[in-house]
């Protein structure tokens, strides 16, 4: 056996990283770049010079996989701690789990998607700095994915709604809300998936997904998420950091790129922005002990942080805030109790429950939201009295969808939130329905594109969800009737409350 020689000791982190990277790289002589490189020319976005491209990170292999390890290792020491305590019972209330449960079908599954496609952009971007920044993000997402199920395996040992939940993603209704977006992203060229996976998705709208979550768990005893949180935060900075370096990378490569690039970030704002409407509802609603409401985050997230720092910066490139923006500002005042509202109607058809708000609860959303009072309470007030009278609301129609971001059709018109808003297009003869001007937007730019949308709704009107019944529905989901519906008097309602009159009685929590 031979050992080969070591690298002399005195070469420089810069040399090393690059001895170890870049240096591996080498210029095809038998095939040309075009053939090794097939999918880096389609969008129309032009690269004058690969070498450009700036790793802020100079991380190898061995100290990337050095670093996660020392962070697995403190996740799963606090994942065994809680399982062996009975943890779970130290959460606020079993009702919190919501947002887990919503968490784990909606979001887990987009990191296994993540992994899938930036190990695509590992083999088929053209320069060995993004290939391996794309290489090192793959493995942090197969790891978040990971990292999440074994984080939340310990409370499906105790609670509905979260088994199946990678056939349920693939299924369910409000699930096609996340997955048509990152199935959206993944279908799309590579540059444009940089933009929208890197860009909008982990820089522009990744403290509104990821900080509500985190901060939830961690307000509601939740230890091992804030622990998981913690160990992927690091990894996230990585990827800000690569979406930044990619946009700035393309506006500077060539000025005909502006355009393109801008037209993405329209488009990956809108389609980001709408499934935060789900992160709305879980602040503002979900959580038993609140953190912050939607409102603040959205203005402090979004209004300060993006539109009052980043695009300052970008306007030096000719970019400018998003489209359309203005109107999701607006909504912030609205959009979590619109959303609400519809899926506390439609929790029988869904893998996590819901309740009225109680009076304390009430009174937190009034003192956050000028409108509550006015255009919600009265909602609530009147849905007390059906509860009163034993008719708790479930919805028993399907609702009409929006083509591109397949929420039911229940936002209302900019400037009026007492009528709906609709808009529609017209392509090849056939008729098409949005929720909005963003999504019309995006759905008029390519209508080739949206036409082919898995519509939930209407795939069970075809007799394509199992069939024409609720339960044959539910039962083609493998939802059980526990998993979802009214929480009050559910069976994670009732064992909580067992579990802890048995635990005070035992002197433990
Ligand atoms: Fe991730
Ligand atoms: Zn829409």
């Amino acid at each position: 056996m031979t050992i080969a020689p070591r690298a002399p000791r005195k070469l420089s982190m810069k040399d090393r990283y690059s001895a170890l990277t870049r240096d591996l790289d080498w210029t095809p002589s038998y095939v040309t770049e075009d053939e090794l490189y097939p999918y880096t020319k389609f969008e129309g976005i032009t690269i004058h010079d690969w070498s450009k491209w700036e790793d802020p990170f100079r991380l190898t292999v061995d100290a990337y996989t050095k670093y996660q390890a020392e962070k697995d290792k403190r996740l799963y020491a606090v994942l065994d701690g809680f399982a062996q305590s009975q943890g779970h019972l130290s959460l606020t209330d079993a009702s919190y789990l919501n947002a887990m449960k919503l968490f784990i079908q909606g979001v887990s599954p987009l990191e296994y998607q993540a992994h899938r496609h930036f190990a695509y952009l590992g083999r088929h971007l053209n320069g060995p700095g993004p290939r391996f920044a794309s290489l090192c993000q793959s493995l942090d997402e197969i790891r978040h994915i990971q990292t999440e199920v074994h984080t939340l395996s310990n409370y499906n040992k105790y609670y509905d709604g979260f088994h199946s939940f990678p056939h349920m993603h693939d299924r369910v209704w409000y699930l096609s809300v996340p997955k048509s977006f990152f199935d959206d992203a993944v279908s799309s060229g590579p540059f444009e998936f940089l933009i929208a996976i890197g860009f909008s998705f982990e820089y522009l709208l990744t403290n509104l997904l990821f900080v509500p979550f985190m901060s939830g768990a961690s307000f509601n005893g939740d230890l091992p998420t804030m622990t998981f949180g913690f160990s992927a935060q690091s990894d996230e900075s990585r990827h800000m950091t690569l979406g930044l370096e990619a946009i700035k990378f393309l506006l500077e490569q060539d000025e005909k790129n502006v355009p393109i690039v801008q037209h993405w970030i329209d488009k990956w704002f809108w389609r980001g922005y709408r499934v935060t409407a789900l992160i709305a509802q879980m602040l503002d609603y979900m959580l038993p002990r609140k953190v912050m409401s939607w409102k603040e985050a959205f203005n402090l997230y979004f209004e300060q942080q993006m539109l009052g720092g980043l695009f300052v910066d970008l306007a030096y490139y000719g970019i400018t805030p998003p489209k359309f923006v203005e109107q999701a500002a607006e909504e912030k005042e609205i959009l979590s109790h619109q959303v609400y509202w519809t899926l506390y109607q439609f929790s029988h058809a869904a893998a996590f429950s819901t309740s009225i708000p109680t009076d304390e609860h009430m009174e937190w959303l009034s003192a956050n939201y000028a409108k509550f009072d006015e255009l919600y309470r009265p909602l609530w007030e009147k849905e007390k009295r059906n509860v009163a009278a034993g008719g708790r609301h479930f919805a028993r129609g399907l609702p009409e969808l929006c083509t591109v971001c397949q929420i039911p059709m229940l936002f209302t018109e900019p400037g009026d939130p007492t009528t709906l808003c609709q808009r529609w297009s017209t392509f090849e003869d056939e008729h098409f329905n949005f929720c909005s001007d963003g999504c019309k937007n995006i759905f008029d730019h390519e209508p080739e594109k949206y036409v082919q949308a898995w519509l939930p709704v209407h795939q069970i009107f075809q007799g394509n969800c199992g069939g024409a019944t609720i339960p044959d529905v539910l039962a083609w989901y493998k939802m059980t009737p526990n998993d979802g519906g009214e929480y009050l008097g559910s069976r994670d309602n009732k064992n909580w409350l067992a579990w802890h009159d048995m635990a005070e009685k035992t002197g433990g929590n």
